[in-house]
């Protein structure tokens, strides 16, 4: 039950009757018995309305807030600071108060590293070689992380100037998605378009035929569970990991953020079990 003191959390974006952040959120403050203490919602803030929307998380005191999209790169021109690290991504989707002070920052990275350094161990990024795919809004704050923990990236893109401008930026190699056959040497591949989702779901970004059991291929994509391009993968004995992790890491970091306390991986992850995740469109968390 919320009463006067409920710390105020929500997530920001348009369109966002789909986000799960609530689901998760509000499951991580009922397991730690928080729930009257914090509580987490969601508002459809369109890009031209941050402005408006950071003066009333002044004037009511809201504790934390998530971005997605179209608003995390808008929101940083409204935060009193920005952390080194979403500076460097260009890109904020966590922005705390602490007492009037607005801090942005950046999980969205974490969401790709702690789940490919699960399976490495610590340290395992340094010097794979790593087949980003895609070159938007995500991709941005993945190479930024991949490169942070010493591992060779390319990025392939279908536009290739776009694949181009991120690549020289993050000092990462670049090539068209119509080179994709040399993901072959990749130690790891990661898929950050839509193709596997919507009306995508039958596609892929990577021919089976240049996929092997020594690989590791992640799919951001979180709904279906299991793409075309992971059910591919499997078959080839390669190792998978699923767009779910990538939502959840992220969630466990911002989680901290807003409350300070440490949330088990499956507190999160049980809370998207309960969740249908057929999404229409290209929603986002
Ligand atoms: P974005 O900024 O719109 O970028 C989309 C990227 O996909 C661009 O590089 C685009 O290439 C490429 N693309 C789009 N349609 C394509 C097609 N038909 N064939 C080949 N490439 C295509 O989107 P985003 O924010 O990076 O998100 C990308 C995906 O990641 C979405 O499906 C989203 O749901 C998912 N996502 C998941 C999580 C998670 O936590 N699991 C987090 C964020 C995003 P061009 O440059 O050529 O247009």
């Amino acid at each position: 039950m919320q009463n006067k003191q409920t710390k105020i959390c929500m997530v920001i974006g348009d369109p966002i009757k789909h986000s799960l952040s609530p689901k998760m959120h509000n499951a991580g403050y009922k397991f730690l018995g928080i729930d009257d203490e914090f509580f987490f919602s969601s508002a459809k803030i369109p890009k031209d309305k941050v402005k408006d929307f950071i003066k009333a998380m002044r004037l009511v005191g809201f504790r934390g807030v998530s971005c997605t999209i179209p608003n995390k790169v808008e929101v940083m021109k409204y935060l009193d600071e920005i952390d080194e690290i979403a500076q460097k991504i260009g890109a904020v989707n966590t922005i705390v108060n602490n007492n009037g002070v607005l801090k942005g920052y950046n999980t969205d990275w974490l969401g790709v590293v702690i789940p490919l350094e699960k399976i490495l161990g610590s340290g395992g990024l340094e010097d794979k070689n790593v087949a980003l795919i895609g070159a938007g809004g995500a991709s941005r704050a993945i190479a930024f992380g991949l490169k942070e923990k010493g591992a060779k990236v390319t990025i392939y893109n279908r536009t290739l100037e776009k694949a181009e401008k991120l690549a020289k930026e993050l000092k990462v190699k670049f090539a068209s998605l119509s080179k994709i056959e040399n993901v072959k040497n990749a130690d790891i591949i990661i898929n950050s378009t839509p193709l596997g989702m919507g009306k995508y779901i039958d596609e892929t970004p990577v021919p089976k035929e240049f996929l092997h059991k020594n690989q590791i291929c992640f799919d951001i994509v979180y709904s279906p569970e299991e793409t075309k391009f992971l059910t591919d993968a499997l078959s080839k004995g390669a190792t998978i990991i699923k767009g779910k992790e990538m939502l959840v890491y992220q969630g466990l970091e911002q989680f901290k953020l807003y409350t300070g306390k440490n949330l088990p991986f499956e507190v999160m992850m049980g809370a998207l079990k309960t969740k249908n995740l057929t999404i229409k469109n290209n929603m986002l968390k």
